[in-house]
């Protein structure tokens, strides 16, 4: 018997014991699924699988779809030593220690291996299962790809360790294993998948390899792709060149057929999805609109994100939405009512809130900070156009509304190794966190994760957020944000283009997208509001006017978190992608 006949009869009689029948027997209900491909995937905190938004809109998919019965399988990397964990000494120097886990710990072992060419060497590949289950008793198992195995060489053992980390030539290994090791898996595993998710052109060769199983049927393999988009800029596309390519790659298909399909230059992902997928799609209305310009000849939906509800809500608004709109985790359009609970309720869950992030700001940094002081929250990923460091553009303006009104300032965030723009921006930041220590209350966070995440995103009065536009394809936390009851004030750009309404959703930052102006007269403008708003409409409402406050808490959970949710994107998904 070959091994795939052997791995069948032991499905069939039960011998992989009940976890691994649940895996296949629930996604095959209706006998054939989805698959939904990622790089990264933020399936607890504590498992370091990802790194920040792409994996974080990851795990609210798979987190949506178990609790709506999605057929769906999630493929994603093992990353063993995580991303990293991030310390800071006191110059806001980021060091990064490797974040190992143990797999076995949190997930369960298939009893399959799949092979794949790298090199010309048979690489072994092994899954391991994470099983998401809804307490609707909707399931999606997530297979964690590993080369770990004994009879793999040394280096290959490693491709499967370091999440972002590598060069060139380890990345695209990386995503041979995704993409080519991931569609073999699920054959092996007998999952019958008729669409091929893509999150990200991280795992793209997974079009190549279903062109080999298709007979180069390339009007096939471009049904059952769909592909979404998160990069809004050229330059950070991945992109490799052929000899290299050629080198890593061998003979998975002919190299005409990579060219023909991923560039002429070089292999470049991006291209390779957009040309083998049916369906494409960016993460926001504004971005879809972008990639347009971005993508020339190719038709782009726009399916916007959302967060999973429930995941993203904190113990007191659970607790109050529980009481008032139950049902709402299930159906977070309800939310759209949370004008039926009290003002004073409602002012009360986020105190707690508050007082749970600033108990925990002291134990991580032994600043005390106070709660009846204005707080805003900035965390995200420490890189150039994120500019975390915005709100210093005007230090002595800053000063002044601060002294004024009284304002505290969280931060976290962490940089990738290899950028150090981002470090720069950290340690910049830690210098204007003691230069105005006299004034305003500041400490940076370390170790952004998702359970500080939601502490952080819960816990502070505004969400603040200035990315350089066009540069966010969508964001999330301040979706995060919206659930608890906490006020966006950002550029506008991704989501909140969408989300907001001026005064009563949140406040922008600078101009409309559609506003034709240049790069140099957008910068004062984002400035002007960033400081005016802040010192005379923002925190007059806070300290003066605490009714139009909690007004303004009610609109942001019934107009925004009642949309901007993974229940309403899955929803697009399923009719728009997937059937
Ligand atoms: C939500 C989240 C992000 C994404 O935040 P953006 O503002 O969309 O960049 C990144 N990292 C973590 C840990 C998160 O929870």
């Amino acid at each position: 018997m070959s091994d795939r006949q052997v791995l069948f009869t032991g499905f069939v009689f039960g011998v992989w014991g009940d976890d691994a029948m649940t895996l296949v027997n629930s996604f095959d209900r209706n006998r054939t699924g989805i698959a939904y491909f990622s790089m990264e995937i933020a399936l607890e905190s504590d498992m370091p699988t990802y790194s920040g938004g792409l994996g974080v809109l990851a795990g609210d998919t798979v987190r949506s779809s178990a609790d709506l019965n999605v057929p769906l399988v999630a493929v994603s990397l093992v990353s063993r030593k995580g991303y990293f964990k991030q310390k800071l000494n006191q110059n806001g120097d980021q060091v990064e220690f490797p974040s190992d886990w143990e797999p076995s710990k949190f997930t369960e072992e298939l009893p399959v291996r799949a092979t794949v060419k790298i090199e010309g060497r048979d690489v072994q590949v092994r899954a391991f299962h994470y099983s998401v289950s809804s307490p609707k008793g909707g399931v999606v198992p997530v297979l964690l790809l590993d080369t770990d195995i004994e009879t793999n060489l040394p280096h290959d053992r490693a491709i499967t360790d370091y999440l972002y980390g590598g060069d060139l030539e380890y990345r695209l290994k990386q995503e041979v294993i995704l993409g080519v090791g991931g569609v073999r898996i699920l054959d092996t595993l007998g999952f019958r998948i008729r669409r091929y998710h893509m999150n990200e052109g991280h795992s793209a060769l997974l079009a190549l390899e279903l062109l080999r199983k298709n007979q180069f049927d390339a009007q096939r393999v471009k049904e059952m792709c769909i592909f979404t988009t998160h990069t809004p800029v050229e330059a950070a596309f991945d992109k490799f060149d052929y000899p290299m390519v050629n080198r890593i790659l061998g003979d998975l298909v002919p190299s005409e057929t990579v060219r023909q399909y991923g560039g002429v230059d070089r292999l470049n992902m991006t291209l390779l999805a957009l040309n083998l997928s049916d369906y494409i799609n960016g993460v926001s209305k504004r971005y879809g609109e972008y990639s347009k310009s971005l993508f020339p000849g190719y038709k782009v939906h726009a399916i916007t994100n959302g967060v999973h509800s429930y995941t993203w809500t904190c113990a007191h608004f659970r607790r109050l939405y529980d009481k008032y709109l139950p049902g709402w985790a299930d159906e977070p359009s309800l939310l759209t009512r949370v004008g039926i609970i009290p003002d004073e309720q409602i002012l009360e869950a986020h105190r707690e809130a508050k007082e749970d992030l600033l108990t925990c700001v002291k134990t991580m940094t032994g600043v005390v900070m106070d709660p009846r002081v204005l707080t805003v929250g900035l965390a995200r990923r420490a890189t150039g156009y994120k500019r975390l460091d915005f709100i210093f553009s005007d230090v002595e303006r800053l000063r002044k509304i601060a002294r004024r009104w009284g304002l505290q300032i969280i931060f976290a965030g962490k940089s990738h190794p290899k950028d150090e723009t981002g470090k720069m921006i950290i340690r910049r930041i830690f210098q204007l966190i003691n230069g105005l220590k006299d004034d305003i209350k500041m400490v940076y966070l370390e170790n952004y994760d998702l359970a500080l995440s939601k502490l952080v995103v819960s816990g502070v009065d505004v969400w603040l957020n200035t990315p350089l536009p066009p540069m966010e394809a969508s964001g999330t936390s301040g979706m995060k944000a919206a659930h608890n009851g906490v006020l966006n004030f950002s550029v506008l750009d991704g989501w909140w283009v969408e989300g907001w309404i001026e005064g009563i959703t949140g406040w922008s930052i600078g101009p409309h997208p559609h506003e034709n102006i240049t790069p140099e007269e957008r910068k004062p403008q984002e400035i002007e509001d960033l400081y005016n708003k802040l010192n005379y409409v923002i925190s007059p409402t806070y300290y003066d006017r605490v009714d139009s406050w909690a007004m303004m808490m009610q609109n942001t959970i019934s107009i925004l978190a009642s949309y901007f949710n993974s229940h309403r994107m899955m929803h697009r998904y399923v009719t728009d992608a997937y059937l």
